[in-house]
């Protein structure tokens, strides 16, 4: 039996036994028939919550055991009525709880699908990309650094391929692979070298494999699931609302209390007594907080992937709001990645290279006129190692561009030259490759030369292969290299923002790069060809994007693997880096000692050559220096900086599966504008979340207070227990969550960050919310005083109290839509959700007055027009005293949020002067 297992088998015989042909893999047909019998390529996650979970979750809060509590008692007491009413409160309370929770799980769920890995592979002789579920035994897959492996794998091919298999088997060390069949018996997957295995990641290298096991017959499904369950984790502002709801609970139970020993000190009757405490502490807990809370960072969550943001856990949206520095790419998230050469440095000559984009048309020319490659060998030559040393497949046309953008102008360039790729690359068979990797910032290609015999090319950054050169190809033959020259030349060219790549070239012996090519063995003689000059646009938004994050008081770095020159010409069309000295190398600073480096970062903006080691310490120094950082990465080897940073960015398309992984957003158009749309919404979400708190908490301290003022004027209670169930219910039911939806407000990008320990509840915002708490009690306990004196009639002014109360929270909900904009300033339609929360809420009240049978049930008695006028004019006033404390408030410099707008401390914290 053991003979059957994969890593004892040769390549040919699993093939055989699988059916598949490792060159064209499955046939497409084949491949969609071993889909519906093995079923798709995935694990079920154990750690998924399911949906009755999720419903308990809602009930397991110390605020619903106080109202269930206050239930139990009612019903104690005889109380029918409000022990029904207040089951329904905490049944419909946990209802909206799970409904918005459940979508929201949903829809995050459904984000976290659209960035699931995928996988390269080879079916009918075509290599695609397909989603990795869709893998089937047979498939033969291919892999690069970066990559998760998508499937149990046996491995036919594998170029410097090392695989880190932490997630598996616990060891750090990353495992070098190979492909020769394993005599051992009895292997545990460690030490299985031929294979890899699902979910463990390709740190280096490149490889071929074909699939052995999917799904859940993987050795990770046999182990159980490690999928991550996105949605549970918790916001911090969450888990602080959370604490402070619980206080205002508990602080609200003991005020019940007191009010009972009050009112039995009044000789109040004991029952009504009894059942007004449990409504009023039933009315102003503030149960639906953390539902709102939810709500509110999952619409966040959800207007951040309208806008390309994916992020992938609600915390993250809180981040975003408080972000102060934006650590970003330079090529692909600040630039285009589309690569144009523009200029060839060869034979000590520099040619133009006319035409834009990866249009072949255009030819290269010297001095004004064309060039041709009869004459011109370096030329010839620099473009020959451009073509072989290169892991593009094939020019890109309008519908199908794959490849690394550098790689593929260098297809173009050749083909503008006169080399056409494919006649080329059958003259020169490959015979082998290092691939490129950030670290060793060069590839290195091994071909056979009808001319010369087998020959190596190299290319890479102008430093990593001046390097290894000794002699350099001139027009009149080979002649010691002056690599000053050249390396002057690569600046030069790199001033004006292009990309420089170098080649070279030198005779190869064995067949295989192997050891000799390796990092640490620098002391190869190649010959230098030439240097290849690449244009990188801007994306058109980033300008503005730049300008708009600096406005919002968030600094902007410039992390970049390319040359210092090329950054600091990109920094300076974005405005980046205005200092005297301002950028530097990543290796440089590397040697400071923290102190040192610490204030470097906290001045530079642009770090050129940077390694992922290097990012890693900046995002760490500026962690030191109190900042909120979000950093970009898409490399293998960005992980580390991805999980230090407060907010891990990844690329949506150009990224690495291991850099998604790690991240906690991923921008699904690579896009810098992107992250500060992110942040806007961040914002908004959070100014949201005050919105909605300053609402509940204000109402329940006006609801709590006429009670209170009632009780101790020794008058009969305003509202019976059952209204002010009936109140709590039309106004937080609907109307709390309807603000959540709130569209942002203009000028939010011209505050600065919020300081990550600013609570919800910041001075101004506590302040009205205990002013306004009161003026809501007063105006309410004044009607219903002028009503029982005119009419003397306890049920109809508890009615018109009642209705006071509910129209008091129709006008001032639309008070709390902005924090500091007059309301007329704010667009009286634009959140639909709340126009449709507050018109159901009016006319589930008129219902309750008018209809007979809930006038019973809710003891009330309908009001005339002159009372509804009466009513509505007093609940207009909370308006009136709004726009006052707002007049005030924006007078002293308040924004939206009610965030100072000037404030000064702020602004140094992103730029700091050197020193004090
Ligand atoms: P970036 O942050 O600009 O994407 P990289 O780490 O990808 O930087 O690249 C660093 C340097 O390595 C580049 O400036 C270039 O000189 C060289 N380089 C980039 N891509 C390739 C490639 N495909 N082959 C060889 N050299 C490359
Ligand atoms: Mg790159």
């Amino acid at each position: 039996r053991d003979a059957d297992l994969p890593y004892r088998m040769t390549v040919d015989a699993i093939c055989q036994a699988l059916d598949t042909d490792i060159e064209q893999g499955l046939s497409k047909e084949e491949a969609a028939r071993r889909l519906e019998e093995y079923g798709p390529n995935e694990v079920e996650s154990a750690e998924m919550a399911s949906w009755w979970e999720i419903l308990l979750k809602q009930f397991l809060d110390p605020l619903i055991y106080i109202l269930f509590a206050a239930a139990v008692i009612a019903l104690l007491f005889g109380d029918y009525i409000d022990s029904s009413v207040i089951m329904a409160v905490l049944i419909i309370n946990g209802g909206i709880g799970f409904f918005q929770e459940w979508r929201a799980r949903k829809a995050i769920l459904s984000l976290a699908e659209l960035t699931a890995p995928q996988a390269r592979v080879v079916r009918g002789g075509t290599e695609g990309d397909i989603s990795s579920t869709e893998l089937v035994p047979g498939d033969v897959v291919l892999l690069r650094s970066g990559d998760q492996v998508p499937a149990d794998l046996r491995l036919s091919s594998a170029r410097e391929l090392t695989a880190d298999e932490s997630a598996l088997t616990g060891e750090s060390v990353p495992v070098s692979k190979q492909t020769a069949p394993l005599e051992e018996e009895h292997l545990v997957a460690g030490d299985q070298v031929n294979m890899a295995f699902s979910t463990t990641v390709i740190t280096r290298g490149r490889g071929r494999a074909v699939v052995v096991r999917t799904g859940s017959e993987t050795e990770l499904g046999q182990i159980a699931s490690a999928m991550r369950d996105v949605v549970d984790t918790r916001a911090p502002i969450q888990l602080k609302v959370r604490t402070l709801s619980h206080w205002i609970g508990a602080s609200i139970a003991a005020m019940a209390v007191l009010v009972g020993v009050v009112g039995w000190l009044q000789a109040r009757a004991l029952d009504e007594v009894v059942s007004m405490i449990i409504a009023m502490a039933v009315a102003a807990i503030p149960e639906a907080l953390p539902i709102v809370l939810t709500v509110t960072l999952a619409v966040g969550v959800q207007r951040m992937a309208d806008r390309n943001a994916i992020t992938r856990s609600l915390p993250a949206v809180e981040t975003l709001g408080s972000t102060t520095v934006i650590g970003s790419d330079k090529t692909g998230t600040l630039t285009l990645n589309e690569m144009t050469v523009k200029s060839i440095w060869a034979g000590r000559r520099l040619f133009d290279v006319p035409g834009s984009g990866y249009d072949v048309q255009g030819g290269i020319e010297f001095d004004g006129a064309p060039a041709d490659l009869q004459d011109e060998t370096a030329l010839r030559a620099v473009l020959l190692a451009g073509l072989l040393a290169n892991e593009a497949q094939e020019i890109p046309t309008a519908d199908k561009k794959e490849g690394d953008p550098t790689e593929l102008a260098l297809l173009v360039s050749a083909e503008k030259g006169g080399l056409s790729v494919d006649d080329t690359r059958r003259r020169y068979p490959l015979l082998d490759t290092i691939p490129f990797e950030s670290e060793r910032q060069f590839m290195a290609a091994l071909v056979d030369n009808p001319d010369d015999g087998r020959v190596i090319y190299l290319k890479g950054s102008p430093e990593a292969i001046v390097d290894r050169c000794q002699q350099e190809l001139t027009t009149d033959g080979i002649d010691t290299l002056d690599s000053e020259a050249a390396l002057e030349m690569a600046r030069e060219l790199a001033s004006r923002g292009y990309r420089v790549l170098a080649m070279a070239r030198g005779p190869w012996e064995s067949k295989t790069l192997g050891e000799e090519m390796s990092p640490e063995n620098q002391d190869q003689d190649f010959v230098f060809l030439g240097l290849q000059a690449m244009e990188d646009p801007l994306r058109p938004e980033t300008r503005e994007a730049v300008d708009q994050a600096r406005s919002a008081g968030i600094r902007v770095l410039m992390l970049t693997g390319d040359h210092i020159e090329t950054a600091q010409a990109i920094g300076e069309q974005l405005g980046l880096g205005s200092q005297e000295q301002n950028a530097v190398e990543g290796r440089n600073v590397h040697e400071l000692d923290e102190e040192e480096f610490t204030r470097v970062v906290s001045e530079i903006d642009i770090y050129a050559r940077v390694a992922p080691e290097h990012k890693l310490r900046i995002v760490e120094a500026l962690k030191a220096d109190d900042q909120i950082v979000a950093v970009t990465g898409d490399g293998v080897n960005d992980a580390p900086a991805l999980r230090a940073a407060h907010l891990g960015i990844a690329m949506g398309q150009e990224g690495t599966d291991v850099a998604r992984e790690a991240s906690d957003m991923i921008l699904s158009d690579d896009n810098f504008a992107s992250i500060a749309a992110a942040i806007e919404e961040g914002r908004v979400a959070f100014n949201n979340i005050r919105k909605v708190t300053y609402f509940l908490l204000s109402t329940g301290v006006g609801l709590v207070l006429t009670i209170l003022l009632a009780l101790f004027a020794g008058w009969p209670l305003p509202f019976v227990a059952v209204q002010v169930l009936w109140i709590n219910l039309v106004t937080k039911g609907l109307q709390d969550v309807a603000l959540a939806f709130e569209p942002g407000e203009p000028g939010l990008l011209d505050l600065p960050p919020r300081p990550v320990d600013e609570g919800v509840f910041h001075r101004p915002v506590l302040i009205r919310m205990l002013g306004l708490g009161v003026f809501l009690a007063l105006g309410t306990i004044t009607i219903f005083w002028g009503a029982m004196e005119l009419t003397g009639d306890l049920v109809l002014s508890q009615s018109i109290a009642m209705t006071q109360m509910v129209v008091f929270q129709f006008f001032h909900v639309a008070n709390c839509r902005s924090l500091h904009r007059s309301i007329l300033q704010v667009p009286p339609f634009s959140n639909r959700a709340l126009f449709a929360a507050v018109s159901a809420a009016f006319l589930a009240h008129i219902a309750i007055l008018y209809i007979p049978a809930l006038q019973f049930l809710f003891q009330t008695a309908p009001l005339t027009l002159e009372h509804w006028g009466i009513i509505f004019a007093v609940g207009f006033s909370v308006i009136l005293v709004a726009e006052i404390d707002k007049l005030f408030l924006r007078r002293r410099g308040f924004g939206p949020g009610l965030a100072k707008t000037s404030t000064l401390g702020h602004e140094d914290r992103s730029r700091r002067p050197l020193e004090g």
